[in-house]
C-alpha cells in the first residue's frame, strides 16, 4: 500500500517512507491511498478474539503488505501489552479506558506502534535513527517509553525548563538507556523551534538519520483505530453506537474516522472539546478559523490549529455536509468540566481525568434524545492530573505503582540554552 500527501495526491511514498518522514515534503499528512472495508466474517467473530488478535488483524489488513506477518505480529504484541477496559459508568454509557499503558494515557499505543516500526525499518537500512521531540508534557513521556531500550533508535526529548509538571518531568528524565532528555531554557515553541531547525540543516541531516515522533505520524495514527474495534466487540449492544472523543489535535477522532472506513459499524461520532473550539465551530458554521490557544484545566487539548483535521477533510473530500452527517461537536468550560467530575464521583463512584470528561459532557448531550449506546474516551489516568482531580472532586487519590516507580527514579538532564548552535554541536559530537 502506498500513502499519499494530503496536499498532492499524486506524491506517493511507501509505508517506510511515510513513516520515516513524518510530515510530507510539501508539509501535508500521509494517508493510505486505499481504506477498504474488512469482510462480515471478521466482524462475527470479533467477540471471541483478544484484543492483541483484533489489533493484529486490523494492522495486517492496513499495513500487512509492508511488514511481514511475523513482524508485524511482534509490533502489535508489543504495542498492545496491557488492556483497555470498558467500564460501565452508568446505564448505556461506557468509558473506553486508554490509560492502562506505561506512562497512563492513550499515546502509549501510538508511541509504542512507532518505536517499533521505526525500529523494524531503521534495522532494515542498518543505520541509528535519532528521534527528535519537542514536549510540552505527555508526548515526551510516551514516546521516551515507547522507543526506550529499542534497538537501533535513539530519543532526545526537548523539554522547556520548569515548564511541565514533576509527574510528567520524570517520566522521560530519569530512563537514561537510549533516551537523552534536554532541560532548555526557554518555551515549549523554542523546543519546537529548535526540532525545526534541526530538520532544516542539510549538514546535520546528510551526517544523521533524523526523525520527528509527533502525533502526525501515521505510525501514531493506525493503532489507535485498534482500541475502536476491541471496544465495540465487547458491547452488548451494537446497534446505534456513539463514541465522543474529547479532542486536541484530532488524532483519536480521525482513527476512529478510519475504523468506521474499514467497516466497523458506528453510528455517530462526537467531537467534544474544552474552550478550544476551533472545530466544533467548524461544523456548526463551515468556517475553520485556527487562533492561539487558550490554557484550560484539560491541557493535553489546548490546541488552537489541530493538525489533524487535514486528514478529516480529507477523508470526507473537504464536503462539509457529509462531514456533520458523521460528527457532531460541542465544546465545553472548565467550570462545566469540573461540575461533571464531581457529580460522576458523587453519584457513580467513578474519577474521570478533565479529558475524558469533556468527552462524557459530549456524549451525554449527544445522548439526550437518542436510544444509543455510549462510548467516551478516557484519555488518561485521573492521577496524571491529581491537582486538579483532588481539588474538584474533594478526595484524595491513591498515585499508581507506575507512577510511583517513575517518581522515585533519579532526575538526569542536560541543560541546554536556546541556541540551535549548541543544540547542533550536541546533536553531532556529544550524543554518545
Ligand atoms: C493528546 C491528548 C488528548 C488529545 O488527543 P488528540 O488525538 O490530539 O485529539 C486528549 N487527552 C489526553 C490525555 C491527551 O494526552
Amino acid at each position: 500500500m502506498k500513502y499519499y500527501s494530503t496536499n498532492n495526491k499524486s506524491d506517493l511514498v511507501s509505508l517506510e517512507d511515510a513513516v520515516i518522514r513524518g510530515l510530507a515534503p510539501d508539509n501535508g499528512l500521509y494517508m493510505p491511498e486505499r481504506i477498504l472495508p474488512l469482510p462480515a466474517s471478521f466482524f462475527e467473530t470479533l467477540h471471541q478474539k483478544a484484543f492483541p488478535e483484533i489489533a493484529f488483524e486490523v494492522a495486517k489488513h492496513l499495513i500487512g503488505e509492508d511488514v511481514s506477518e511475523s513482524d508485524l505480529r511482534r509490533i502489535v504484541n508489543h504495542t498492545i501489552s496491557f488492556d483497555a477496559p470498558l467500564v460501565k459508568v452508568e446505564e448505556n454509557i461506557f468509558a473506553l479506558e486508554l490509560f492502562h499503558g506505561p506512562t497512563l494515557a492513550f499515546k502509549d499505543f501510538g508511541a509504542r506502534f512507532m518505536s517499533q516500526l521505526l525500529g523494524h525499518f531503521a534495522k532494515k537500512r542498518n543505520r541509528e535513527v535519532t528521534i527528535l521531540v519537542a514536549t510540552s508534557g505527555d508526548t515526551g513521556s510516551a514516546v521516551a517509553n515507547g522507543f526506550l531500550g529499542v534497538d537501533g533508535t535513539k530519543v532526545v526529548v526537548l523539554y522547556p525548563s520548569g515548564k511541565v509538571s514533576e509527574v510528567q518531568e520524570k517520566q522521560f528524565t530519569t530512563l537514561g538507556k537510549n533516551i537523552t532528555a534536554l532541560e532548555v531554557d526557554g518555551t515549549f515553541d523554542d523546543c519546537q523551534h529548535l526540532v525545526k531547525r534541526a530538520f532544516m540543516d542539510n549538514d546535520l541531516q546528510s551526517k544523521l538519520f533524523l526523525t520527528s515522533a509527533n502525533s502526525i505520524n501515521i505510525a501514531r495514527l493506525i493503532p489507535q483505530s485498534f482500541y475502536y474495534f476491541y471496544a465495540w466487540s465487547r458491547l452488548n449492544r451494537k446497534d446505534n453506537v456513539v463514541f465522543s472523543v474529547p479532542s486536541g489535535n484530532f488524532g483519536n477522532l480521525t482513527a476512529g474516522l478510519i475504523a468506521k472506513r474499514l467497516g466497523l459499524p458506528i453510528n455517530h461520532f462526537v467531537a467534544s472539546t474544552n474552550v478550544n473550539d476551533i472545530v466544533p465551530k467548524y461544523l456548526q458554521s463551515k468556517e475553520f478559523s485556527p487562533r492561539p490557544s487558550i490554557s484550560t484545566i484539560s491541557n493535553a487539548m489546548d490546541v488552537g490549529n489541530p493538525s489533524n483535521f487535514a486528514r478529516i477533510l480529507d477523508l470526507y473530500q473537504g464536503d462539509w455536509n457529509k462531514i456533520t452527517n458523521d460528527i457532531t461537536g460541542y465544546t465545553f468550560s472548565d467550570s462545566e468540566t469540573q461540575a461533571i467530575m464531581k457529580l460522576v464521583f458523587q453519584k457513580n463512584n467513578y474519577i474521570l481525568d478533565p479529558h475524558g470528561a469533556v468527552g462524557l459532557l459530549g456524549l451525554k448531550k449527544y445522548l439526550k434524545n437518542q436510544n444509543a449506546i455510549g462510548v467516551f474516551l478516557e484519555t488518561a489516568h485521573p492521577s496524571k492530573f491529581n491537582e486538579v482531580v483532588e481539588n474538584t472532586i474533594q478526595s484524595g487519590l491513591q498515585m499508581p505503582e507506575k507512577l510511583q516507580v517513575f517518581m522515585s527514579g533519579k532526575k538526569q538532564t542536560i541543560k541546554l540554552d536556546k541556541s540551535f548552535a549548541w543544540f547542533k554541536e550536541f546533536l553531532l559530537n556529544r550524543l554518545a
